[in-house]
């Protein structure tokens, strides 16, 4: 496929095209508004998204895809975004948590298990990797797992912190410290720990952003499961890191970008019509000079957010090497977009801080961006790393 600096092929255009149709027929405002208070995710119209093969698209053909088409699955989150992150949550939780693990590294049995529901989008998928004492870096998780029954069962102790849906997910993907004697990176194996396993308690977070749910500290004592629940199969055990780091890291960088980049956009939207309406000194306030140029510097913002989010995506959809591109597209895109949700919230004026309009909670989110999905001082380290510069 040729994207680049081209026009969006057909499938894309028709698939913008019937999202945005979804979007403004089951999220509009007065929904959202009942959502965001609710902090949770309507399943009814995630169920009819799902009718629309949309999650599919990250399932090759084989297990009841239609993809991997990474590029179609980064547009699905961008019109989603629209709505804030009621609908691109699950989305993400679902199609890229789910999809973009288990097709990549999972097992025969997880694949032909789990990549048939993750296309029908009936099977959901939490992260388990940040804890109480680890962030940014990762790979010095705390959370232990040891195998027993001659190799059979993985049984696992700790903690998990900020574990968004861990009250809804099927599983949760589980980064554990699975040989405290091994060398860091080769120490960490992924498990898919199903959230109703015995041992498993958790307590509800309070935090402001990406409010289509809760995150959650998640404690495991004592849970057992079957070692066919690593990633990738029993002799994925200690491959935890490069499964993390492969393809998957550079999917995660582009979807973080997607929903911000979705969430910047709908700032921009809001901020473009409400200059046009509101009238101040006896004219919409579009047409004073400062309005207007902080309109047309926020739209060529979001248009170079745009360059880079696309650009990233379609190497990853093309299989080249992306990381350089991806971190760049997560840092840039993540850090601009709080500009650009700041200067569409001054535009509204008072009312960028009322809960009539959806700007207050679009700047919440997107303020949280440059942290979450690796922060972006993390993306300046892993392209300065990337890239060789000396240190
Ligand atoms: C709403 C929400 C949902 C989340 N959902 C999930 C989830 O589902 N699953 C999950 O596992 N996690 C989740 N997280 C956690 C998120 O991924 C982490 O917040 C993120 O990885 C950063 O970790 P930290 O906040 O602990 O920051 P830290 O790693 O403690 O960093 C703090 C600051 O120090 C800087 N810093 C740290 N190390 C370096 C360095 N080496 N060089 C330069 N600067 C550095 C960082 O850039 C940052 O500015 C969520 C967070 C939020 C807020």
């Amino acid at each position: 496929m040729t994207m680049y600096f081209s026009d969006e092929p057909d499938h894309i255009q028709m698939l913008r095209a019937t999202l945005r149709r979804f979007i403004e027929k089951e999220a509009p405002r007065p929904k959202r508004e009942e959502w965001r208070r609710a902090q949770a995710w309507p399943r009814d119209v995630f169920a009819k998204l799902s009718e629309l093969g949309v999650c599919a698209l990250t399932v090759p053909a084989e297990f009841g895809g239609q993809g991997p088409d990474w590029y179609a699955a980064t547009a699905v989150i961008e019109e989603l975004s629209r709505c804030g992150s009621f609908l691109a949550g699950p989305y993400i939780h679902c199609a890229f948590y789910g999809g973009g693990n288990v097709a990549e590294s999972g097992s025969p049995e997880q694949k032909a298990v789990l990549l048939p529901k993750i296309a029908e989008g009936k099977v959901q998928f939490a992260y388990g990797f940040s804890e109480p004492d680890v962030g940014g870096d990762l790979a010095s998780v705390q959370t232990r797992a040891h195998l027993e029954d001659g190799g059979d069962t993985v049984v696992i102790n700790g903690s998990k912190r900020w574990c968004t849906g861990a009250d809804w997910a099927d599983y949760i993907i589980c980064l554990v410290n699975s040989d405290p004697e091994g060398s860091k990176y080769r120490n960490l194996t992924l498990v898919l720990v199903p959230t109703d396993a015995v041992g498993i308690t958790r307590a509800a977070l309070s935090h402001r952003n990406m409010v289509y749910t809760h995150s959650f500290d998640v404690h495991f004592d004592d849970v057992r499961v079957s070692a066919e629940n690593i990633l990738g199969g029993p002799q994925a055990w200690n491959e935890g890191w490069r499964v993390l780091a492969g393809q998957s890291l550079d999917v995660e960088k582009v979807e973080v970008a997607a929903i911000t980049y979705g969430l910047a956009q709908a700032a921009v939207e809001e901020a473009w019509q409400y200059a046009q309406e509101r009238q101040q000194f006896g004219r919409p306030i579009s047409g004073h000079q400062a309005v207007r140029h902080e309109l047309v510097d926020a739209r060529t913002r979001l248009q170079a957010c745009r360059h880079m989010l696309y650009h990233a995506a379609w190497l990853v959809s093309q299989g080249r090497p992306a990381s350089v591109e991806t971190s760049m597209a997560k840092l840039f895109v993540a850090d601009v977009s709080v500009q650009i949700g700041l200067a569409c919230q001054r535009v509204l004026g008072a009312y960028g801080l009322s809960d009539e309009f959806d700007m207050p909670q679009i700047v919440i989110d997107l303020i949280g961006m440059p942290i979450i999905g690796g922060s972006s001082n993390m993306q300046k380290n892993n392209i300065a790393k990337r890239l060789g510069l000396a240190e």
